[in-house]
């Protein structure tokens, strides 16, 4: 049956026509403008109140990605295609030029809008708080009475706190972020945007290390009426490395790693494990370490003994031979010297 819109006049189905349906709805709609506000320091952008990560998407990417976020559509727009042109009308500023295509209610229909985006530089917190020298924490990595830290410790220390601290600020943490690293008498300061951070590394340091780990804090203030705390972590290097051969109950060992205070040792002979405890690891005698191994051509080979050609003086020298190690005479081994000869691995 046809009718009459009540609207128009114009024939109908049923109630309003099409023309005055779609004039009484709206597809739809946009703010009066939008704003992309963009760290000038490291390029992240804040969403919503809340910093992102830095990506290298181009500015007028992320001009037109807010543009499109701004846009709210009628939910019955199908299969909408939206396409923006964006242009530039200042330093900060872009006119961006919307067209919406799809169907609604089984029509085709095309909408063009129009929104003003801004482009607003700032600091991001975590910039602002790096350039204001803002820390919570400082891990002080030692050597102890009888060592110093050895140049390559302190370069792998770094190199942990680096990826510890990319990794928290990747997982979220505004403020995992390394101050300063600086080399001091005894040791190495590294200098920590926060106290998690800087528990974590420490951990993390001595896991690798072994020795000693204290924490200190000291209210150096108050904020916002909360008091605020630095810690300082001291991790103190255990007397024995890693890499390092030690004499214990006459066998010769390797120290392996660490376990808390207790040191992880595989004898060089079986590469069988076992541990010392820290009395112990205070007292064994040290003989090398690994890191100082060289290569030896083998003369000839016995059962229990290894005849080399020591790599520096070409004599030959005598060591023993590591069970089930197969060497034929020719080949080259790794061997470290002592003061007791030399000792393969
Ligand atoms: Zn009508
Ligand atoms: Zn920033």
């Amino acid at each position: 049956m046809q009718s009459i819109c009540p609207k128009c006049g114009a024939p109908t189905e049923e109630g309003l026509c099409r023309e005055c349906t779609l004039q009484s709805t709206q597809l739809y709609s946009l703010p009066g403008y939008v704003e992309v506000v963009i760290c000038s320091v490291c390029g992240a952008r804040q969403i919503k109140g809340k910093w992102q990560l830095p990506d290298s998407r181009p500015v007028e990417e992320l001009a037109s990605q807010a543009a499109a976020d701004a846009l709210w559509l009628h939910k019955d727009f199908e299969e909408p295609q939206i396409d923006i042109d964006l242009i530039k009308i200042g330093a900060t500023r872009y006119m961006a030029r919307i067209s919406i295509r799809g169907r609604f209610h089984g029509h085709e229909m095309e909408e063009r809008c129009e929104i003003p985006v801004r482009i607003k530089l700032v600091a991001c917190e975590r910039c602002s708080r790096i350039a204001g020298k803002y820390f919570q924490s400082t891990v002080q990595v030692r050597g102890n009475d009888t060592r110093s830290m050895t140049d390559s410790e302190i370069e792998e220390c770094k190199k942990i706190a680096n990826s510890m601290a990319e990794a928290g600020y990747h997982g979220g943490d505004q403020l995992s972020f390394i101050q300063e690293m600086k080399e001091v008498k005894g040791g190495l300061d590294i200098i920590l945007g926060s106290t998690q951070l800087g528990r974590r590394l420490a951990r993390s340091i001595q896991e690798r290390f072994g020795g000693k780990f204290l924490e200190t804090c000291k209210l150096v203030g108050k904020k916002e009426n909360r008091d605020v705390f630095r810690s300082t972590l001291l991790v103190r290097f255990p007397r024995l490395r890693r890499g390092d051969i030690i004499s214990y109950r006459g066998m010769l060992y390797l120290v392996a790693g660490f376990d808390g205070k207790t040191t992880l040792i595989a004898s060089l002979r079986e590469g069988r494990r076992s541990s010392l405890s820290e009395e112990n690891s205070e007292v064994v005698p040290i003989l090398g370490n690994r890191a100082d191994a060289k290569r030896a051509m083998v003369i000839s080979v016995d059962d229990d003994v290894l005849e080399i050609m020591d790599p520096v003086s070409y004599r030959s020298a005598l060591a023993s031979r590591p069970r089930g190690l197969s060497v034929q005479p020719g080949e080259e081994v790794n061997v470290v010297r002592t003061a007791d000869g030399f000792v393969v691995l």
